[in-house]
């Protein structure tokens, strides 16, 4: 390691105490033997590093603490509002969604046989309905025959 390293290393992470101790050794075993680096990585401690070991974090006001508290609180219920009425029915469909299914199709084929029915008994109102005079039928005729 040069004097340039290795004095970019003790500005940085050497003095932060984060590097990998194989690097960290390197970095000593260059201060053991040069003086300029050695005085430099004395004054980084002894000036910037020190200070801050006693420093500590600063307690925030115990109203101010308050209202974060409460803040935190009010945003996780609004992301989090708990199971909803619509979740509930949702939960409760969804284990019987096939069978939902069926029964739908088989009202709607009951819905269909019961109309096909109907419509067999009201013949000539349907094919008026439908456009008899397309085929040449006597329209006037069978509606009168059907409501006379
Ligand atoms: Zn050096």
């Amino acid at each position: 390691m040069n004097c340039k390293h290795v004095r970019d290393l003790v500005l940085t992470d050497y003095s932060d105490g984060q590097m990998p101790p194989e690097r960290e050794r390197r970095v000593e075993a260059h201060l053991a033997h040069c003086a300029s680096c050695r005085a430099l990585a004395q004054k980084v401690r002894q000036d910037l590093a020190d200070p801050l070991k006693s420093a500590k974090a600063p307690a925030p006001d115990a109203f101010v603490w308050l209202r974060i508290k409460e803040k935190i609180r009010q945003e996780a219920a609004i992301e989090d509002p708990g199971i909803s009425v619509a979740d509930m029915v949702r939960n409760f469909v969804q284990p019987f969604r096939p069978v939902a299914v069926m029964a739908c199709l088989f009202v709607m084929l009951g819905v269909g046989l019961v109309i096909r029915q109907n419509l067999s008994h009201q013949q000539p109102y349907m094919a008026y309905m439908m456009g008899a005079e397309a085929q040449g039928d006597d329209v006037s005729a069978g509606i009168e025959q059907y409501f006379l």
